[in-house]
């Protein structure tokens, strides 16, 4: 302690003593605040880099680096973030030593990373050391790699702030991540609108699933071109179901073209054969008159007789010919007819089948093929109907807008076959209890719509809610437990000015509404 000034009673330099000690104090704890949370920032910039750096390496230590940067998205728990690291230790040394070196490119760009960001610290030493150890082939594996350059990294002092209000490096690493989820989930939206053939469908569904849970940006980039090669496949896939159908139709106007000429052949035969006859008549009758003309001019009976003998031997033999010839003209027209009732028989049969193929096509391209509810497809179509005919009788149309709570939650808590399932029996139980004339189809993911015909906002209001009650109420078994699952629903009024995107932004408006006010309700828009 100072000595006191000789004009200062000694109470007020003793106050003057503390209060300085107490702001020196106040100040230094300030600083070393600071220090700590750009400290605790960069870390976190340290983390999420090094983990995208290091995916791809096994898929085990993919998940454990996902988990790591999750920790850090939602906040950073201390006792999280270090179990997390214990959990990657722990893999590490579980996993087998029998791998490729690590690709020197790969560290080389590590240790350029890092050696920038640990300056003048402890750590600098450590990976000088590292990168030598490495340059040395000290490292049998990726993985003893790995290994030692977490314990290279030294113990953290762990972060007890959120990322992002980091540095601004470690807010763009966040940003990053975020823009991967906004394009998978671009992604996915795109994926819930296109009609997918049965033939893909699975190929889809594990596309999905990967959008649902892979969001580090190497294998984002991976998903995207597999999406953009599926629906390569899949237009290439109608585009020869197209061909198909063409080729068909004119192989069907070729054969309908040689069945004319076939016709055209008995008509032509038919009246040949009535020629014939005529002429084959008329020689009969010209027969007939000489032995008329040679019975009246006869004098003696003998030579009358041989006469009529010849003539009645030609006449006979005369129809003999033309009985034999008509026999033998009908034996042609009967094969022509057998041919022609053949080919008229597999026509038949091809047009029926091509038919039914084209019912089947058209049925399955407005139907939803998880749920077998009208997609959105034919909600569109619907929607154009029930709209003239509102437009036309004056009488009021609503449409509810529905959307699963929290149904992510199912998907992550019991997989993706759980969702599907739910997805499935909120299907039926939807279509089982709207009204007849309802039109219910199922427009997206989770996301389902209700056009109610001759029904205003309020009636539609009780009948969505009843749905609701009805959701509420049903038991949904997931890996032998029951789930609660509850719906939300917007609910809208057409009016003339309507078309069908203003009023289905009405409803949704007010589904969020519902969700905002805590789920399992409808709201009216
Ligand atoms: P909210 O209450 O706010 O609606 O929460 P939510 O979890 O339902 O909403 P969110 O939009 O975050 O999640 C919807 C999820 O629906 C995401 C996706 O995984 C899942 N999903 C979409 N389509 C399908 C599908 O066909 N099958 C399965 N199993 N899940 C799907
Ligand atoms: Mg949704
Ligand atoms: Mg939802």
């Amino acid at each position: 302690m100072s000595t006191p000034k000789h004009d200062e009673p000694e109470s007020q330099h003793e106050d003057n003593y503390w209060r300085t000690k107490y702001t020196t104090l106040f100040d230094r704890h300030d600083k070393s605040i600071n220090e700590l949370e750009e400290k605790q920032a960069l870390l976190c910039k340290v983390i999420v880099k090094l983990s995208i750096t290091a995916s791809g390496f096994d898929p085990h230590i993919d998940n454990h680096m996902l988990a790591l940067r999750d920790s850090l998205r939602d906040g950073v728990n201390d006792k999280k973030l270090q179990a997390e690291l214990n959990n990657l230790t722990n893999t590490l040394a579980r996993i087998s030593d029998t791998e490729d070196r690590p690709q020197p490119i790969d560290c080389a760009l590590v240790f350029d990373f890092l050696e920038r960001l640990y300056v003048n610290s402890p750590q600098t030493l450590n990976l000088a050391d590292l990168r030598s150890q490495l340059q040395n082939n000290t490292f049998y594996n990726g993985k003893a790699f790995l290994n030692a350059l977490f314990e290279a990294m030294g113990p953290f002092q762990l972060p007890v702030q959120n990322a992002e209000s980091g540095t601004r490096e470690a807010q763009e690493a966040y940003e990053d991540y975020i823009e991967c989820e906004v394009i998978a989930a671009q992604l996915l939206r795109l994926m819930e609108n296109i009609e997918i053939p049965e033939l893909f469908s699975e190929q889809a569904l594990e596309l999905k699933q990967k959008l649902n849970t892979s969001k580090p940006t190497p294998l984002l980039e991976n998903l995207l071109d597999d999406v953009i090669a599926l629906i390569l496949n899949i237009k290439q896939h109608l585009e020869q179901e197209q061909q198909e159908i063409d080729r068909f139709l004119a192989q069907l106007t070729d054969r309908l073209i040689d069945l004319g000429s076939t016709l055209t052949g008995a008509r032509s035969a038919v009246l040949e054969a009535s020629l014939n006859r005529e002429k084959h008549d008329q020689s009969i009758s010209d027969q007939m008159k000489q032995l008329q003309l040679h019975s009246s001019q006869a004098t003696k009976l003998e030579p009358l007789k041989a006469i009529i003998n010849v003539k009645l031997t030609e006449i006979t033999q005369e129809i003999a010919q033309q009985n034999q010839n008509e026999s033998l003209q009908r034996q042609q027209w009967q094969q022509q007819l057998d041919v022609m009732n053949t080919k008229l028989q597999s026509m038949e049969t091809e047009s029926a089948e091509l038919k039914s193929k084209l019912q089947m096509a058209e049925s399955l391209a407005m139907r939803d093929t998880l749920t077998g509810l009208p997609n959105r497809l034919a909600y569109q179509e619907q929607l154009t109907r029930e709209f003239s005919r509102m437009q036309r009788n004056g009488s009021p149309l609503s449409l509810v807008v529905i959307d699963i709570d929290f149904f992510k939650s199912i998907n992550d808590n019991f997989g993706h076959k759980s969702g599907d399932r739910t997805l499935a029996i909120i299907a039926k139980q939807l279509s089982q209890h709207c009204r007849k004339y309802d039109f219910p189809a199922r427009i997206g993911g989770e996301e389902f719509v209700i056009l109610l015909p001759n029904t205003n906002k309020n009636q539609a209001f009780k009948i969505a809610d009843q749905l609701r009650i009805v959701i509420e109420r049903t038991k949904f078994n997931a890996g032998g437990t029951a789930i609660p699952i509850t719906i939300s629903c917007g609910i809208a009024e057409f009016t003339a000015e309507d078309d069908a995107d203003s009023v289905f932004e009405r409803a949704d408006q007010a589904l969020y509404q519902a969700k905002q006010q805590g789920r399992n309700r409808c709201c009216l828009g």
